[in-house]
């Protein structure tokens, strides 16, 4: 009995502590298509669905779902507001903040982000304490890392991939991007927009052997 009498006073402090948790900045990677989108609105529709309020962004350069919202494969969507290269999301979270309480943000495309913008992100959530949530590719068709997945790799708090899987079956990283002949394409532009490129998600493997990289005779 003596030990679990000198435990309980300290449960009443303990729970006051976590009355405000801190919010975090989380980074959800992944490669292409693998349904980064439809886990964002889900989540997203989480909170709503228990009364929270959300604010969803996405890049404009991503107009596919059309202005100002974010699509998912599978056929939902919903409402965004869009940042550009010179968007101050630090300004443009405190403003909407000031409209009401936001329980959690949401940032899709978020590969597209300037690492200042993810700074920016960081210290919404270091000094507005607000939870921010991006959703973004790791590495562009040439394996590189884009800027905004880089800061976010680099500060995010916590991180989750978002899977999907090659069509050997093992887990997808990498991604090629196919011209119009269906050949693979090896350089480029990092964003290519409005193009008849088409992008298959493969494991590392199979994207070396894609892209003409693989030693002979090796397995
Ligand atoms: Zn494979």
């Amino acid at each position: 009995m003596q030990p679990l009498q000198q435990a309980f006073p300290l449960e009443p402090l303990a729970r006051s502590r976590q009355k405000q948790p801190m919010a975090k900045l989380y980074f959800h990677y992944s490669t292409m298509n693998a349904g980064k989108s439809t886990v964002l609105l889900q989540a997203s529709h989480n909170y709503r669905e228990r009364g929270m309020d959300t604010y969803l962004l996405t890049a404009r350069l991503d107009t596919r779902a059309g202005e100002g919202r974010i699509a998912s494969r599978i056929g939902i969507g919903c409402e965004a507001d869009m940042f550009d290269t010179d968007s101050d999301l630090f300004e443009m979270l405190r403003t909407r903040t000031r409209k009401g309480t936001v329980a959690c943000v949401f940032v899709d495309e978020a590969q597209f982000l300037t690492p200042d913008q993810v700074w920016q992100l960081a210290r919404a959530v270091d000094d507005l304490n607000l939870p921010v949530m991006c959703y973004g590719l790791r590495v562009d068709f040439r394996g590189e890392l884009f800027p905004g997945s880089a800061t976010l790799l680099a500060i995010a708090d916590e991180m989750r991939e978002v899977r999907t899987i090659c069509f050997c079956g093992k887990k997808a990283t990498m991604v090629v991007r196919q011209g119009p002949d269906g050949k693979v394409l090896r350089e480029g532009a990092q964003v290519q927009i409005g193009g008849n490129e088409t992008y298959v998600t493969m494991c590392r493997k199979h994207w070396r052997e894609a892209i003409g990289d693989r030693q002979p005779g090796r397995g």
